[in-house]
């Protein structure tokens, strides 16, 4: 599956008996090389807002947000652009508002800064639907959710948002709202995030992370970061079995979906579309395009009864070299 054909980046991302299996790219700077993929992809599965944040000098305005937006939007469009709500904390600081923490990774991140400091959300979630006016491809998505209340407020600012446009005589449409499931608490509460919400995006990295109570940029602890993890992995499966129940789409947007085994294995598990960086894209189709849905769904049985890291590795390895 080394072998990438440039011919058949052209071609459908689809199994050689017949499943499709949409490919997103995640964007949050340059968008050149992305918006030359546009007739091979699916949309934009994860634009990053907090780049465009984190090299600026300061908060960006709500008409400076707005224009990062609309060159998204219109770039992309028709094809969706799903704009997550700023993320910052963890890893990511912005110079002009530094956060020090013990421990960043469980602390002040994601929508529990944003739903601290409503009026940054709300320009955002303005500017994002100034943005979206005449073009109908605005997705939004929450990161870092932990609890369903969590969900309501940043709805109810949503919902403020619009209304406040419509003062100004600027009519938008409700965009569909997604949420991150990257918090392991989540995923005891598909039931009623779905209720509230129009899609679930996998934050694999995170979910990693958290599961497996490793720090995703330790180098010491490297070696336990493992999203082949049977933990993880046994959490995905479930993920897009419960969805399906929910009748929710998911997708993934972490990493593992621009590993062609990782792809193969969330293909298999159920997943209805895979956000990666463009560089990834190529090989995740080619190995799409090899390989059967009903093998997919085989690989993914076998992985799962496996019990250690190594093991699982060690299996997508050697099936991986077999279909070569
Ligand atoms: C993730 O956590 O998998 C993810 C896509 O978000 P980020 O890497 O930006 O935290
Ligand atoms: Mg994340």
């Amino acid at each position: 599956l080394t072998e990438v054909l440039e011919h058949e980046q052209d071609l459908p991302s689809e199994t050689p008996d017949g499943h499709a299996m949409p490919l997103m790219v995640n964007t949050g700077l340059a968008i050149d090389m992305a918006v030359s993929l546009k007739k091979r992809i699916s949309g934009v599965g994860l634009y990053r807002t907090e780049v465009p944040f984190m090299i600026a000098e300061r908060f960006p305005g709500e008409q400076e947000q707005v224009r990062l937006y609309r060159d998204q939007l219109e770039s992309f469009a028709p094809l969706p652009v799903v704009m997550r709500t700023l993320d910052i904390g963890g890893d990511k600081d912005l110079p002009y508002f530094p956060i020090e923490e013990a421990n960043p990774f469980l602390g002040w991140r994601g929508i529990r800064v944003t739903l601290d400091h409503p009026e940054v959300l709300m320009v955002q979630l303005r500017a994002m639907l100034r943005a979206s006016q005449g073009l109908d491809n605005l997705q939004v998505l929450l990161p870092m959710v932990t609890n369903v209340d969590e969900v309501d407020d940043a709805l109810k600012l949503l919902d403020r948002a619009i209304r406040e446009l419509a003062e100004d005589d600027v009519i938008v449409k409700r965009p569909r709202v997604g949420v991150m499931l990257e918090v392991p608490a989540t995923l005891y509460q598909l039931d009623a995030l779905a209720e509230r919400t129009d899609f679930f995006s996998v934050g694999s990295n995170d979910l990693t992370q958290y599961l497996l109570a490793v720090d995703r940029n330790n180098p010491r602890v490297a070696g336990l970061y493992d999203a082949c993890h049977p933990a993880v992995l046994s959490a995905m499966a479930k993920l897009a079995t419960e969805s399906a129940r929910l009748k929710m789409p998911i997708s993934v947007c972490g990493e593992l979906a621009g590993d062609p085994a990782g792809a193969l294995l969330l293909m298999g598990m159920g997943f209805n579309a895979l956000s990666m960086n463009a560089p990834s894209l190529p090989r995740v189709r080619a190995a799409i395009r090899r390989v059967s849905l009903d093998a997919a769904r085989a690989l993914v049985e076998e992985t799962l009864a496996l019990n250690t890291p190594s093991a699982v590795r060690s299996h997508l390895f050697h099936q991986l070299s077999e279909w070569q």
